[in-house]
């Protein structure tokens, strides 16, 4: 593991203290794919705040996000917010508001804005058959027009997924992969309640590559039941024998609390703090070996991808969809529980298909929560960006760019300092780097600047 770190970043000596991993590891943070973090935003954020931010947009590039919530099978891991269901009239609802929804956004933006990126998550957006995503393609290109080079990727769950449905995505632009993998262990795949096989996955990558789509990544889960270093490190044999470009490694989160399904897991079938660490950490080192480099948090990509190439000329930038090198780009979200991120402000729609569609075909749009972001607020996030982009920032140009903000640096200061001891963090002057120890920590590094997570800590799943 200390060679592998190095690796990641080599300028400094590193070393793994376990005790320390696993103690800091245990404590919940937030994921900051926002800041503040989603629990804090207000539900009186609604439709006449939303109309006032789309309206007032400006003209930056836009990314767009379409969640597409249904799913055939419910994964008993699974935390994101779908529906499992075979109704084709649910499905014809959901494209029909999807499309008022496209509508109305569109209609209130000042300009039409330059679409840089796509994504279609989930659920399962290839729960669509191939008529219904050229129908909800069509209806996108029609009001938001891609440009040229677009990143258009889709998530892919291999089970439910034809090489007829790759092909037409090929065919309406879509150039990216995202293939759902989590674990190829029967045992594991038994328990969780996803089966897929590796033939399957081989075929549909092989079948993208060779249409042209120019990057695969593939989702990989550690911490579910059964797990052990020893089969997940055959997993790992697999998904190198499959060599996608990216890869992304997420912990499981078990909160069975907000997600009552996870409750079919035992807690003593779960793999401990120790063994998450052991499945962590022989991961990494595996796949550093395989020549993939450690982008940031958790995600891994190929020497000379784009996304290590951003983050060497520090261009790397973190939205909802992940890592991107869409920098400076707002985000324009559809779909039930989607989320829109329009310079700083943030607007979520109604979780549940049938409210989101409601408000729609209502004349409304679907926001039921949001925040607009205070000067502080834009400070603290733009912070934790750097943090988790270029492992480093420095307070003093931060200052300089939000004037008036991060003033009393008290009660960070405090926690910096066990950070520092502890061997997570480096700093000079007003300049924090984080040392390749604190690489697997970054959530537990950028917390101490979150102030609402230091006012209410709950709700979140531990860092590692
Ligand atoms: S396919 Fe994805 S979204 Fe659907 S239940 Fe499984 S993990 Fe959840």
């Amino acid at each position: 593991m200390e060679a592998t770190l190095q690796k990641a970043r080599t300028e400094e000596p590193t070393g793994i203290d376990h005790a320390l991993l696993e103690r800091y590891g245990a404590i919940p943070v937030p994921r900051y794919t926002s800041y503040p973090p989603a629990n804090h935003w207000e539900s009186k954020f609604g439709e006449l705040e939303a109309r006032e931010t789309f309206r007032t947009a400006g003209s930056r590039a836009a990314s767009l996000y379409v969640h597409v919530p249904f799913c055939r099978k419910l994964c008993y891991y699974c935390g994101c917010n779908m529906l499992v269901t075979r109704s084709e009239s649910l499905v014809e609802r959901y494209l029909r508001a999807l499309e008022l929804e496209l509508d109305r956004v569109a209609a209130l933006l000042p300009s039409r804005p330059e679409i840089v990126q796509l994504h279609l998550g989930g659920g399962t957006p290839t729960y669509l058959d191939p008529d219904q995503l050229a129908r909800l393609a069509d209806a996108i290109q029609a009001r938001f027009p891609w440009k040229p080079g677009i990143e258009a990727s889709i998530e892919i769950h291999p089970a439910v997924t034809s090489v007829q449905q790759i092909r037409t995505l090929a065919r309406l632009g879509f150039n990216r992969v995202s293939m759902g993998v989590q674990d190829f262990d029967p045992a594991v795949q038994k328990r969780i309640n996803r089966k897929q096989s590796f033939e399957e996955t081989r075929i549909l990558i092989e079948e993208s590559r060779a249409l042209g789509f120019v990057s695969v990544n593939v989702d990989l889960m550690y911490g579910l039941p059964l797990q052990t270093v020893e089969h997940f490190q055959r997993t790992l044999d697999r998904v190198e024998q499959l060599r996608p470009d990216r890869i992304a490694l997420f912990g499981y989160a078990h909160v069975p609390t907000m997600k009552k399904h996870q409750g079919v897991f035992e807690t003593r079938e779960l793999p401990g703090p120790a063994d998450r660490l052991a499945l962590l950490e022989s991961s990494i080192e595996r796949l550093l070996a395989a020549g993939y480099v450690h982008v940031g948090l958790d995600h891994f990509a190929l020497e000379g991808d784009e996304l290590v190439r951003a983050r060497a000329e520090g261009t790397l930038r973190r939205n909802f969809m992940g890592y991107t090198t869409c920098s400076d780009s707002d985000v324009l979200a559809f779909g039930p529980s989607a989320i829109s991120e329009v310079r700083g402000t943030y607007v979520q729609n109604a979780r549940e298909v049938h409210d989101w569609a409601k408000m729609l075909e209502e004349g409304r749009l679907a926001a039921v929560r949001g925040h607009r972001p205070s000067t502080e607020d834009l400070a603290r996030s733009a912070l934790i960006m750097q943090l988790f982009c270029s492992l480093e920032v420095d307070l003093e140009s931060l200052r300089r760019r939000f004037p008036g903000t991060l003033q009393d640096l008290r009660a960070e200061e405090r926690d910096l300092g066990g950070l520092e001891r502890d061997g997570l963090v480096s700093r000079k002057g007003a300049r924090i780097r984080i040392t390749p120890r604190g690489q697997l920590l970054l959530r537990t590094v950028a917390a101490p600047f979150d102030t609402y997570h230091r006012a209410d800590a709950r709700l979140h799943a531990p860092a590692l």
